[in-house]
């Protein structure tokens, strides 16, 4: 039996299930980080908010005796008092963070399974970004070589697989692989912590894409460090499931208040703009004042963020989110135009109908997948004999319209040549754009346009007619060199 069942899908993002030994997840989802020596939200009232399974430290307890001692007497659930499923790390970031961790992956991995974690993680050694390439795959060595003994030790409990590599790709992948290849239950993207802290959103999506591309999709994966939820839209939609948060306590420590579309200083709050329980019931002078409060309430956003993420994978309309959401910040909306890159890699795994319309909302919107998948499937329109393409508006082009062919395409923005008979169909039917339309929508179209002219070249006689929206268009005269243009001026007819 699969232990993970995905429900819905879009894009690369899907709403699925889990099944742990202390009952099914329901992903994406955050693990709120149990730290056991600063609980200011116990772990029972995490449910309250919205979580469905938690990550605790297993080196930060296994350091200290009285600690690790009551945790292999209670168990880990009785210790943190609760019966949610739990995942416990391994250190591996005290190891990157001070380089002091006095255990093995050994030790580690059976105090994890002694205490009855539901999730164990091997000890990986995470590489910073921008090492020197040796460095990277020496780490990388290491850290299959353990993968591999956490596999042999860890017989009746779920194994999470890490995925190293550094900046390099080409490890990433090559480490996916590997991990892939030994077999786990969960993967976990690791070693992104720095790349988050400086903002570099662009160079995150190379990494989760290389991974993702190798590892299998019937397990969950973890993005390790990602709990600011203005990440959560790209992230979800380039395949991660579980996410973990240690930021709605570290933020609230240091006086920040997280929104879905970045953070405040809370000192510089004049209003609460959110209606959660804290701020719905606390003036802005009291959430100002105490962290616990502004902790709660750094947890009630990210896990409604969640909740928009997720009615958004069900509903198709998850790209929007992503448009709407990376604009909040240049890094953000740097690291959407990156994913388009992968576009192509993105259109397998995306549904080829949705019930949600296609809104173009910017330039990121003309290399969606579905304009993609367009694109490829204009192969499917074997022409002959005299075609007109028309991409004028309203009474313009009358003429040339009702001149005799045999086949009339229109052209809509930013998927470009399309018949009558797909023009009730997803995606060009079911598609809304702005009536000003910009120059990646119509460089979209255009290309389109010229591809279904060199696909039935010599097969065709082609006339393009457009109106003065168009006009200037550098593809106009590229075109030309294929069909008859014909500049429909308004006010001719
Ligand atoms: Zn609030």
């Amino acid at each position: 039996m699969t232990e993970f069942e995905i429900v819905h899908k879009d894009l690369m993002g899907r709403i699925g299930k889990f099944r742990t030994p202390h009952g099914n997840v329901e992903t994406p989802t955050i693990m709120p980080v149990m730290n056991p020596n600063l609980m200011s939200i116990g772990a029972e009232e995490m449910k309250r908010y919205g979580a469905e399974m938690l990550i605790t430290n297993a080196y930060i307890i296994y350091r200290k005796v009285n600690l690790r001692e009551e945790a292999v007497k209670k168990g880990i659930h009785s210790f943190l008092e609760c019966e949610m499923p739990i995942m416990t790390d391994s250190g591996s970031y005290q190891l990157y963070e001070y380089k002091d961790v006095e255990v093995s992956n050994k030790e580690i991995l059976e105090f994890q399974q002694r205490i009855g974690s539901d999730v164990c993680v091997p000890l990986d050694i995470p590489t910073a970004p921008y090492v020197k390439r040796e460095r990277a795959k020496d780490d990388l060595e290491e850290t299959v070589s353990r993968m591999r003994e956490a596999r042999s030790i860890i017989q009746n409990k779920m194994l999470a697989g890490v995925v190293q590599g550094s900046t390099f790709l080409e490890l990433r992948e090559e480490s996916a692989k590997r991990v892939a290849e030994i077999g786990f239950d969960v993967y976990a993207i690791g070693g992104v912590v720095p790349l988050l802290e400086s903002y570099k959103f662009d160079e995150l999506v190379d990494i989760i894409m290389a991974s993702k591309k190798n590892l299998p999709l019937n397990a969950p994966v973890h993005l390790f460090g990602a709990g600011h939820p203005m990440l959560f839209p790209l992230a979800v939609a380039l395949g991660c499931d579980l996410f973990d948060s240690a930021a709605y306590a570290i933020y609230a420590k240091g006086k920040r208040y997280i929104t879905s579309d970045g953070t405040r200083k809370v000192e510089d709050l004049r209003y609460l703009p959110c209606s959660c329980p804290v701020c719905s019931s606390h003036s802005v002078e009291e959430v100002k004042e105490s962290e616990d409060l502004l902790a709660s309430h750094n947890l009630c956003v990210t896990f409604e963020e969640m909740r928009v993420v997720k009615q958004s994978i069900v509903e198709g309309s998850l790209w929007e989110l992503c448009e709407r959401r990376c604009r909040a910040y240049p890094a953000l909306l740097n690291a959407l135009n990156h994913a388009t890159k992968y576009a192509g890699v993105i259109e397998k795994y995306d549904a080829s109908t949705k019930k949600h319309p296609f809104f173009y909302l910017g330039e990121t919107s003309a290399h969606r997948p579905e304009v993609l998948r367009y694109s490829y499937r204009l192969n499917r329109f074997k022409l002959s004999g005299n075609v007109l393409i028309t991409a004028t508006v309203g009474s313009k082009g009358k003429e040339v319209e009702s001149g005799n062919y045999d086949y009339v395409f229109f052209v809509k923005p930013p998927f470009g040549p399309y018949p009558a008979e797909l023009s009730e169909s997803y995606p060009v039917g079911q598609s809304e754009i702005p009536a000003e339309i910009d120059n990646g929508a119509k460089t979209a179209a255009l290309q389109n346009v010229l591809k279904l002219l060199e696909l039935n070249n010599g097969k065709a006689k082609f006339v393009f007619a457009y109106d003065d929206s168009w006009e200037g268009h550098p593809l106009i005269a590229e075109i030309g060199k294929h069909a008859v243009v014909r500049l429909m001026k308004g006010g001719d007819d």
